[in-house]
C-alpha cells in the first residue's frame, strides 16, 4: 500500500540542518501493518518530516482501510 503523506507546499526545511526537505519512499509501521508512505525527508540528514495535522488525518485514513478488509 503507498500513500502519499506529502503537505501541498514542498517549501519545508530540516529543523536540524537547514536543507530543503525533498520527497522520499518511508516504511511506517502501524497496528501491525508495514506502509510505504511518500514523506519530506532531508537529503542531507536523512530526517523524516511527518506533520501532526497530516499523520492523524492519514492515519484515519489507513484505520478505515484496515477496517473495511
Ligand atoms: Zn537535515
Amino acid at each position: 500500500m503507498n500513500l502519499s503523506f506529502l503537505p501541498a507546499d514542498m517549501n519545508w526545511r530540516c529543523q536540524s540542518c537547514g536543507a530543503t526537505l525533498q520527497p522520499g519512499m518511508v516504511e511506517l509501521h502501524y497496528l501491525g501493518n508495514v506502509f510505504r508512505v511518500e514523506l519530506p525527508v532531508c537529503p542531507s540528514c536523512s530526517a523524516v518530516l511527518i506533520s501532526e495535522e497530516l499523520a492523524t488525518g492519514r492515519m484515519l485514513e489507513i484505520e478505515q482501510l484496515l477496517e473495511d478488509k
